[in-house]
């Protein structure tokens, strides 16, 4: 089995052209080399990740030496801001993202090198509400980016280019927007508050019961006098501690109530990607429902619809809910214009810390999203392996096309580097993808 391994190795260092002139003419399924996973027993082959997942996160392809900037700025909730507006094709920022930027415009280094010594905050908004369109946007939701790192190269005319590694923070409505001479857009934003709707049977619960319930298992008595009654008995059955025994005494059943609780909408969501592969494990998720909801909303394959819809609910509930329909109903990811069928939502994989899903810049400044995933279909190779700006140090990419339409899909990603594992890899433009259910795709097997 070793030889195996070895030999596959091999193949992939030395690959390309082989490999490139069989998928391409081909365009049919790309199997994954990971299928060698302890012996007989493996039913789905497994992604097998031996890489250093912090390095994509690193963005070191921009370089190691940016200048950090220190201090935060949380902006009040349903306040009105006045902030430059800066609007990229195909990018909308999830609170919680990453963003990188190569900036080559003038006007733009102008205002990033003002952003940066003044509070490190501007807007950020889908640019197909640039144009004509975007003044007229009366429904256009952004996300507040945060400045983290910077660097700026300089020719004998000044900065002719501009390094920043920032953050999405808030959401943010689009109130009115006016153009400068300069074609910077100054927006006026309110900002869009998270709301909380509280446990749920909160209001229905009657609090002179409380005393006959069994209290939660990490409960200290001698910090709280009241509310739970702290007889021995009680303690000893602490682990048949119950959040919903309130249930019992109000109209609706327990399953009702958790329908509505962030945690158990959380934990369901956690259940369900985790049995996509082991690469999705627990560790790689925040654990605050808020932080998760934003979480998902970065790492699924979503549409600019989709993504917008999430970005619109102001409450965490919500939000987990409409995710959680997503999932179910998302099975296959397909290509946005002719519907080919690329991957299937189990072959979405991490490589990296922040998860399957990653905002990257290329050397032109064009940013795009790419979700990886370990086995894909119905692509073929377009140009040259190249290591140049590899956001994945260590893989080589190359371009992939859809092998129906020919529109640009993503890359695939190659180990340059002996004993780095998966051997291969896909990374998916999610502005190029989307997702569908599977009733679309009988070949899928
Ligand atoms: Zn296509």
């Amino acid at each position: 089995m070793d030889d195996v391994i070895d030999l596959r190795i091999q193949i992939a260092l030395e690959d390309d052209e082989s490999s490139e002139s069989s998928e391409s003419s081909s365009g049919s399924s790309q199997e994954t080399p990971e299928t060698v996973q302890s012996g007989s027993q493996t039913r789905r082959a497994e992604p097998l990740v031996s890489y250093d997942t912090s390095l994509p996160a690193l963005h070191s392809y921009l370089g190691n030496d940016l200048e950090e900037l220190s201090g935060r700025t949380l902006l009040d909730d349903d306040s009105c801001q006045t902030i430059p507006i800066l609007s990229l094709p195909g990018v909308m920022l999830i609170p919680g993202q990453t963003l990188p930027l190569q900036l080559y415009n003038p006007s733009t280094i102008a205002m990033m090198i003002h952003i940066i010594h003044n509070d490190h905050t501007f807007g950020l908004i889908n640019s197909r509400f640039s144009g004509r369109l975007f003044n007229n946007a009366v429904d256009t939701i952004g996300t507040t980016v945060e400045i983290r790192s910077y660097r700026e190269e300089e020719n004998d005319y000044g900065v002719n280019n501009l390094i920043i590694k920032a953050e999405g923070r808030q959401r943010f409505e689009i109130l009115e927007t006016r153009t400068q001479s300069d074609g910077i857009i100054i927006g006026k934003v309110r900002i869009l508050p998270e709301l909380s709707i509280g446990e749920p049977g909160v209001g229905c619960k009657l609090n002179s019961l409380d005393k006959f319930s069994v209290p939660p298992p990490n409960f200290n008595p001698s910090k709280r006098s009241n509310g739970y009654q702290c007889n021995e008995l009680l303690h000893r059955n602490s682990h048949k501690y119950n959040k919903y025994d309130f249930a019992n005494y109000t109209w609706f059943p327990e399953f009702v109530y958790k329908m509505y609780d962030p945690i158990v909408l959380m934990n369901r969501i956690k259940g369900m990607i985790q049995n996509w592969n082991k690469t999705m494990s627990k560790d790689l998720m925040p654990c605050n429902p808020k932080e998760f909801s934003f979480w998902i909303a970065a790492n699924l394959p979503l549409d600019d619809n989709q993504r917008m819809e999430l970005l619109k609910i102001n409450e965490v509930t919500g939000r987990l809910r409409h995710e959680l329909k997503i999932i179910e109903e998302c099975c296959v990811l397909t290509c946005k214009d002719c519907s080919n069928v690329i991957a299937r939502r189990e072959d979405i994989f991490s490589m990296s810390l922040q998860g399957p899903q990653g905002t990257y810049v290329n050397p032109n400044g064009y940013v795009h999203e790419a979700i990886t995933v370990y086995k894909a279909k119905g692509l073929h190779l377009s140009g040259r392996p190249s290591t140049e700006q590899s956001w994945f140090p260590g893989y080589a990419w190359t371009i992939m096309e859809c092998s129906q339409c020919h529109s640009h899909m993503g890359w695939r990603f190659t180990a340059v580097e002996k004993n780095l594992k998966p051997i291969r890899f896909w990374a998916l433009c999610r502005s190029a993808i989307q997702n569908r259910i599977s009733a679309l795709t009988d070949a899928d097997a």
